[in-house]
């Protein structure tokens, strides 16, 4: 089977060098173990983390061998009861046409509730992260002011609707003026184009006269400084991503606004959505009845194509997705 190898550890912005394209062994399944098609891949910001060599919280992808991620797959042959020839099974599964799996990983996925690659996008991870970093760690009230960064993202628009859903004011940020109108037709209040917008700080004052009260940062940097500067009293922060840094051998620093955190009372959390591994089912069931009553859209950019995985990758820095970016394979 064909697979995608890290080929090399990226400094800065990972190129076409870092992927090797190569073809495997794949042996039959033995008892236990299913052979998976892949159907559709996920690619996503934090994978760029794993291409580092260090210490984190998922261990760094090695060097010669498969990347890997979410995946939505199709049995195709089965040695294991629970997953049958022709279930589809999501899980985490290496960059390749075919793979072997035990059912460890691997959940199986209803194909009559939304399409499948939602349960890579809304109905899975990044719905999850938005759904417990929101209603867990934001906590946003009635009449209170979310400002949500990385907003027309896979995890931004799934948190500035639910912020919607509890009745709050929510202003998002964005990387151009498309997404910045497809906000505002999603039910944002206001919508900021950061990268054409001269003054974040003023923007981000006008879009939310009474302050800054919940606060989900998806991208740190300048906007999350200006952020800073416009909470209110017990204002809520939930740090969900850094993507503004992530290819920073260096981390940047730049204006200091941690006072504003001291002066406000404010709370500042971060989190990884495993960290709620045990209420997914609870997050799942949720999101899926919001999506059923019409409560909640969601919105794919699927690149078609095996071949096409590293540059849906990267186009994530460059902001060519709007929702969750895909990749198409079978
Ligand atoms: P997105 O679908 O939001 O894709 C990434 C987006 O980030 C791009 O579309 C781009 O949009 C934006 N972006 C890229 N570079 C920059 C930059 N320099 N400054 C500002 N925005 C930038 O990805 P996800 O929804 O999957 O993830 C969003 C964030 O949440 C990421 O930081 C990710 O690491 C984090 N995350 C954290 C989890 C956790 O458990 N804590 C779980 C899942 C995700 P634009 O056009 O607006 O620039």
């Amino acid at each position: 089977t064909q697979a995608i190898l890290l080929a090399s550890r990226p400094s800065g912005l990972p190129t076409a060098a870092q992927f090797r394209f190569e073809t495997l062994d794949l042996p039959t399944p033995e008892a236990g173990q299913v052979l998976l098609k892949t159907l559709y891949v996920s690619v996503d910001p934090y994978m760029r983390g794993r291409m580092n060599a260090g210490k984190s919280y998922v261990p760094p992808f090695a060097v010669g061998e498969p990347l890997a991620g979410g995946a939505v797959a199709e049995v195709v042959e089965s040695r294991n009861e629970a997953f049958p020839a022709g279930s589809v099974v999501v899980g985490n599964l290496p960059w390749q046409h075919y793979s072997l799996a035990d059912g460890k990983s691997l959940n199986r996925v209803p194909t009559d509730q939304a399409p499948v690659s939602y349960f890579l996008g809304l109905l899975g991870m990044p719905g999850l992260t938005a759904y417990f970093g929101l209603l867990d760690i934001c906590q946003p009230k009635a009449g209170e002011t979310v400002v949500v960064s990385g907003a027309a993202g896979a995890v931004g628009m799934v948190v500035g609707q639910l912020a919607k859903i509890q009745g709050a004011r929510v202003v998002g940020t964005a990387g151009s003026d498309e997404k910045v109108a497809y906000l505002k037709q999603l039910g944002f209040d206001e919508a900021i184009n950061y990268k054409t917008t001269p003054d974040i700080a003023q923007a981000l004052a006008a879009a939310a006269p009474a302050g800054i009260d919940c606060y989900f940062d998806n991208v740190g940097g300048p906007i999350t400084d200006a952020v800073y500067g416009l909470l209110n009293k017990h204002a809520r922060i939930a740090l969900c991503g850094q993507i503004s840094s992530y290819n920073d051998a260096v981390v940047p620093t730049g204006p200091r606004p941690e006072g504003k955190l001291l002066t406000t009372s404010a709370r500042l959390q971060g989190f990884i959505v495993s960290d709620y591994f045990s209420r997914w089912p609870e997050g799942i069931a949720k999101l899926t009845e919001w999506y059923g009553a019409g409560q909640l859209q969601f919105e794919e950019t699927i690149t078609e194509g095996f071949d096409q995985i590293p540059a849906a990758f990267l186009g994530l820095f460059s902001g060519e997705n709007t929702g969750k970016a895909i990749v198409k394979v079978a």
